[in-house]
């Protein structure tokens, strides 16, 4: 039901007033990875806003490698991102790790997203299915662009169709980067699937740096839109702080995916 024989015509996934698909221009969700207070979110959401993001990104049920890391606030965290969606007038995205979080994720989100942990939680996918709320779902750190397929095939074959896939990197022998972006998984998913692929070039590559050109790239490569974290003191973030742009740096790089548009 994910293929393109079975469904010719180019799913459009609405998030908002944002539109995600072929024929739009590009959508940016940004925000920081984690929620991790009212005035933190607050922050972001403003310069997320100003910069011209649309949709509003916060993590509040976090999968952390090591059980001693900050889990999120849960629910709290949920609340704050709400009212700062609200507070800047956008649509919000966030993740879900267990069936028992998505009503309450329903609640506070405009969509859902499913991390790359995640990607073959198979109970977690059908559920999700059961939803008529948008579903940002990652690729799993290993897995195969068939895996990644199956994986929303899950979801759709429930009967939620508005499904957005979303490169975050793979995992390599390579260790200078934090995963290794793959960007033919866009030209290819584009070919074997109508479901609408996005980017997440801080994941991919763990180091601020690379975000700008890598995002640069993946619109070059045909993405659909992008994934980028964003804090207002990415020094003292307290997740993914290496990877995050602060306000300065994210407003540039929208002001350099305006012009590539424009070249397009
Ligand atoms: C995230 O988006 O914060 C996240 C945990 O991403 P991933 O599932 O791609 O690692
Ligand atoms: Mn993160």
């Amino acid at each position: 039901m994910v293929s393109r024989d079975f469904h010719p015509m180019a799913t459009v996934v609405k998030v908002g007033s944002a539109a995600l698909g072929d024929g739009g221009p590009p959508v940016v969700m940004a925000g920081p990875c984690s929620i991790e207070s009212e005035e933190q979110m607050m922050a972001a959401a403003h310069l997320v806003k100003a910069a011209g993001a649309q949709v509003l990104r916060g993590g509040a049920f976090k999968p952390r490698t090591g059980p001693h890391s900050f889990q999120g606030l849960g629910v709290e965290g949920l609340k704050i991102l709400h009212a700062a969606g609200r507070e800047v007038e956008l649509p919000v995205v966030t993740e879900v790790m267990r069936i028992e979080q998505l009503e309450v994720a329903c609640r506070y989100a405009d969509m859902l997203q499913i991390g790359a942990r995640n990607m073959q939680n198979f109970d977690l996918l059908k559920e999700v299915g059961r939803l008529r709320c948008p579903i940002l779902l990652k690729r799993g750190m290993s897995a195969t662009i068939e895996e990644f397929l199956a994986a929303a095939e899950y979801i759709v074959a429930e009967g939620n169709d508005q499904v957005v896939l979303c490169e975050r990197g793979i995992r390599t022998f390579e260790t200078a980067t934090r995963n290794t972006l793959d960007l033919s998984v866009v030209p290819l998913v584009k070919a074997l699937s109508h479901l609408p692929i996005i980017v997440d070039p801080s994941h991919a590559t763990g180091r601020r740096p690379l975000v700008p050109i890598m995002a640069r790239a993946a619109l070059a490569a045909g993405a659909h839109g992008l994934m980028i974290e964003v804090h207002p003191s990415p020094d003292k973030a307290l997740c993914d702080g290496a990877q995050s742009l602060d306000g300065q740096g994210f407003a540039l790089l929208m002001k350099e995916l305006r012009f590539l548009q424009d070249c397009f």
